[in-house]
C-alpha cells in the first residue's frame, strides 16, 4: 500500500511559519540525491503505469448510480490480502487516492524493458480490476472514468452526504468526499486559505437546442450564507453560460493514467523528460474523456483545466489581481528566469476585461474566477505566477539546451532566486537549477509537525512536500535518498496528461504507444522541441471538444533532422514546425513531409529482432491509436457525448439526469467486462477490437 505519512497536519497560519524551513531543507535533500545519483550510469529501463479508479455503485432497481465512499474498507481489506501475498503474487498493489471513492492500483514491481513486457500490461491492469472487484460489495463497481458526470449533483454519494463541510466549504462536494486521512482535508482547507478565496472552477456548458442562452446555473445556492466564501460565487466566481465548480475534489476526483520511466542515467532523464513534453497536449486531445462535470455536458473534452483551476493556490498577488504593495506582503525572492517576449499566452491573461477574473494560461475557455473584492490591475510585478502548481510544465530542462534555452524557452518562467543560488553553488547547472527552483516558488500546503526536523542525508520528505504538489504535465523523479531501501531506483520521467480510458485495452493500449515512443525517440535521437509557448497554446486547445478531428496543434516536422539531434555534440536548431492535425501527427501528412509517431514505431518494431506474435498484439495497440487519431474511432469523450444526447430521456438541455447517468454507468461496466463492443454506438467507439484478456 502507498504510505501516507502520519502526524500532526499545521493549520495555514502555523504552515506559513516553516515555508522557508522546508524549501532550504528540501533543497538540501535534493542536493544530497544529485550528489550521490549524478554519476550513476546504465540504469535499465524500467517502466509502469498508475490507473485510478472510480468505486461506483449501481442500484438496479431504484436505477441509480452513486460514487461509493468505502475506500478505507476497501483498502483496508486490499492491506489483508497483500499481508498474506495475494497481490504481490500477481503484481499488482493498491493506492488510496484524493477522493473517498477512488483507487489507483499500480504493477507493483515495475515492467522491464523486454518487448515480451509490453504484452504483460493489459493482462496486470485486468487483474487489478478485478481484485479491486473482489474487495468491493456486490453492487461496487471499479469504473475507470475520468470525470464522473454527476459529481456534486444531489444525492450523489453512498452514504448520502451534506454539501456544508468546514474543509471545502462547497455549495456542491460534502467533505466526507475527501480521504478521511488528515492529509487531504488539510490540502483542501489549506489551498482555500493561501488562496484567500474558494477555487473557481468555470467550464463553458455545452449549448444544446433547449440550453437556457445566457445560462445561469439554478443549481447553484447563490443565497447560501454558511461560510464568509459563500460569497465568492455572488460576487463574480461563478460565471454565466458556465459550470461552476468550487472545490478541490472537482479536479482532484477526477481519474488519470500515468507512465513513468526509469533512464540510464540523469542525462537520458532530461532529454526524455524534454522529448515528451511537447506530446503532453496531442495525448491529452487522443485521450480526452471527459465531456461531463456537475450533471452538465460542457462544451469541453478533457480535465486538465478543471483540476489545474481545482488546486490553484496562488494569492491575488501571485494571480496578477492586485499590486503587491496594495496588500502589504512581504517581498518574496522571486524573480523571472526567462524572458516572455514571445509569449501571447501570459500578454492575454494580462487582460483582465473589466471583471476581475484570471485566466489560467491553458485554458482561455475554462476560467478560473476570483471575487470582485479585488479590483483588475496589469500583472507585470515579479510576484505573478502565471500558472496553477497543477499545469503544464513552464521550463525544457535537458543540459543540451545550452545557447538554443532562451528560443525553446521562451515564456516566463519564475523562478527562486536563493533556491537557484545554491543549487548553482552545488554544481547544477542552468536548465536544471532553474528547473528546481522554478518547482520551490510554491510554498508547501501540508506540514506535519513531527516531521519537521529530519536529517537531510537520508530523508527527502521535504522535497518531496514541494515536488509532488507541482502538478505538472511531466515530473522528473529523482531517485529516493540513497540509504534507503530503495537504492537501485533510478532517474525517472513520468509522462501525466493522460486521461484514463474505460478499458484496460485501451489503457494497455495508450501505455504501450508511450513506451514504444520513449523507445523510438532515444533510438533515433529524435527532436520534438517547439517553443514552450507553443506547447501552452496547444494545451489550450487540447480541451475543446473533438479537438482530435477539428484543431491543429504545433509541432515538429523536422524530427529526425540530424543536425538537430540533442546530443553532446550538436545542440537543437530552432527546427520546422507547423499546425499539424492529430491525424497528421500520429499517422503521417498525406504528403509524406513527416512520418507520423505510428509508422514511426512500426518501421522500429520492424527493425528490431521481434517475435511475430508480439508484433501482431502489438499492432492492435497501435492500430486503436492510429485509428482514434484519423477519428475512425471516437475518443471516449465524444462516445459519451453521443451516449448522452442520443438516450430518450435526454431533454436536449445539456442536463445529465439520474436516469441517463445510470444507464451510462451500466454501459460503462458492461464494456470493462468485454461486452457490447460492437453494439451500436460503441463500435464507433471500440471498433472491432475485443479484450486481449480472456
Ligand atoms: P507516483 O504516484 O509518485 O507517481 P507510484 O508509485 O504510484 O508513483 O507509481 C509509479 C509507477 O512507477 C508505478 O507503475 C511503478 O510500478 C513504477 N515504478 C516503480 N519503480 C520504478 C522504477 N525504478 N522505474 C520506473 N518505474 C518504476
Ligand atoms: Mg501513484
Ligand atoms: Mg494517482
Ligand atoms: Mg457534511
Ligand atoms: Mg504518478
Ligand atoms: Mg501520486
Amino acid at each position: 500500500m502507498g504510505l501516507l505519512s502520519l502526524g500532526t497536519p499545521l493549520e495555514w497560519n502555523e504552515v506559513s511559519q516553516y515555508t522557508d524551513h522546508v524549501r532550504e531543507h528540501g533543497i538540501e535533500q535534493l542536493i544530497h540525491i544529485h550528489n550521490a545519483n549524478k554519476d550513476k550510469k546504465n540504469d535499465s529501463l524500467l517502466w509502469g503505469d498508475e490507473v485510478e479508479y472510480m468505486v461506483v455503485e449501481l442500484d438496479p432497481e431504484s436505477k441509480e448510480a452513486k460514487l461509493s465512499l468505502r475506500q478505507a474498507q476497501i483498502l483496508d481489506d486490499l492491506a489483508q490480502a497483500e499481508k498474506k501475498g495475494d497481490l504481490t503474487a500477481h503484481n499488482v498493489v493498491f493506492h488510496p487516492e484524493y477522493g473517498r471513492y477512488m483507487l489507483e492500483a499500480t504493477p507493483a514491481k515495475p515492467f522491464t524493458g523486454d518487448f515480451k513486457d509490453l504484452l504483460l500490461v493489459e493482462a496486470n491492469m485486468a487483474t487489478r480490476r478485478t481484485i479491486a472487484k473482489e474487495h468491493m460489495n456486490s453492487n461496487e463497481f471499479p469504473l475507470t472514468l475520468t470525470s464522473y458526470p454527476r459529481l456534486g449533483v444531489g444525492q450523489f454519494t453512498s452514504p448520502a452526504a451534506e454539501p456544508n463541510g468546514k474543509a471545502s466549504r462547497s455549495f456542491f462536494l460534502p467533505d466526507e468526499i475527501i480521504n478521511p486521512h488528515v492529509r487531504f482535508p488539510t490540502l483542501t482547507a489549506n489551498i482555500r486559505t493561501r488562496r484567500g478565496s474558494k477555487v473557481a472552477i468555470n467550464v463553458p456548458i455545452y449549448k444544446d437546442e433547449k440550453t437556457p442562452s445566457p445560462f445561469v446555473d439554478d443549481s447553484i445556492p447563490w443565497d447560501r450564507d454558511l461560510y464568509p466564501e459563500d460569497a465568492n460565487a455572488r460576487e463574480g466566481a461563478a460565471l454565466p453560460d458556465h459550470i461552476y465548480m468550487d472545490s478541490m475534489g472537482f479536479g482532484m476526483g477526477c481519474s488519470c493514467l500515468q507512465i513513468t520511466f526509469q533512464a540510464t542515467d540523469i542525462d537520458e532523464g532530461r532529454d526524455l523528460y524534454d522529448q515528451l513534453a511537447p506530446l503532453a497536449p496531442i495525448l491529452l486531445a487522443l485521450t480526452a474523456a471527459a465531456p461531463a462535470y456537475r450533471g452538465y455536458l460542457s462544451d469541453q473534452d478533457a480535465r486538465w483545466n478543471v483540476i489545474a483551476g481545482s488546486v490553484d493556490d496562488r494569492t491575488p498577488v501571485e494571480r496578477g489581481l492586485v499590486p503587491a504593495d496594495d496588500i502589504n506582503e512581504e517581498s518574496e525572492d522571486s524573480e523571472v528566469a526567462q524572458k516572455a517576449e514571445n509569449n501571447e499566452n501570459s500578454e492575454k491573461n494580462e487582460k483582465t476585461n473589466g471583471k476581475a477574473q484570471f485566466c489560467s494560461s491553458q485554458s482561455n475557455r475554462t476560467k478560473t474566477t476570483s471575487t470582485t473584492k479585488y479590483p483588475s490591475v496589469k500583472a507585470n510585478s515579479d510576484r505573478v505566477i502565471p500558472k496553477s502548481r497543477y499545469d503544464s510544465i513552464d521550463s525544457y530542462i535537458s543540459g543540451h539546451l545550452k545557447g538554443s534555452a532562451s528560443h525553446f524557452n521562451d515564456t516566463k518562467l519564475v523562478i527562486n532566486k536563493k533556491v537557484k543560488k545554491r543549487l548553482t553553488e552545488a554544481g547544477f547547472d542552468e536548465q536544471l537549477s532553474n528547473h528546481f527552483a522554478h518547482l520551490f516558488i510554491r510554498d508547501p500546503i501540508v506540514i506535519f509537525k513531527e516531521l519537521l526536523d529530519i536529517d537531510d542525508t537520508k530523508e527527502s520528505d521535504h522535497f518531496e512536500n514541494i515536488q509532488s504538489t507541482n502538478w505538472q504535465t511531466m515530473r522528473f523523479k529523482p531517485p529516493p535518498p540513497s540509504e534507503g531501501p530503495n537504492q537501485n531506483v533510478g532517474w525517472r520521467v513520468e509522462f501525466r496528461p493522460m486521461e484514463v480510458q474505460i478499458t484496460d485495452f485501451e489503457n494497455a493500449a495508450f501505455s504501450v504507444f508511450i513506451v514504444l515512443v520513449t523507445r523510438v525517440i532515444l533510438s533515433y535521437k529524435l527532436n520534438f522541441y517547439i517553443p514552450i509557448s507553443k506547447v501552452d497554446e496547444n494545451m489550450k486547445v487540447a480541451h475543446y471538444r473533438d479537438a482530435v478531428n477539428k484543431n491543429k496543434f504545433w509541432f515538429r516536422t523536422d524530427i529526425e533532422s540530424p543536425t538537430s539531434q540533442p546530443d553532446t555534440e550538436t545542440e537543437p536548431s530552432p527546427g520546422i514546425y507547423e499546425l499539424l492535425s492529430i491525424n497528421e501527427i500520429i499517422n503521417g501528412k498525406a504528403d509524406k513531409s513527416f512520418i507520423g509517431l505510428v509508422p514511426l514505431i512500426r518501421r522500429y518494431l520492424n527493425y528490431i529482432n521481434i517475435d511475430l506474435d508480439t508484433l501482431c498484439q502489438l499492432d492492435r495497440y497501435l492500430s486503436l491509436i492510429s485509428r482514434r487519431a484519423s477519428g475512425e474511432l471516437w475518443t471516449a469523450a465524444t462516445w459519451m457525448r453521443h451516449f448522452i444526447t442520443s438516450h430518450p430521456k435526454y431533454n436536449k438541455d445539456s442536463k445529465i439526469s439520474s436516469d441517463i447517468n445510470y444507464d451510462l454507468m451500466q454501459k460503462v461496466y458492461d464494456i470493462t467486462q468485454g461486452k457490447g463492443w460492437d453494439d451500436g454506438l460503441t463500435k464507433h467507439f471500440l471498433g472491432g477490437f475485443s479484450s486481449s484478456v480472456p
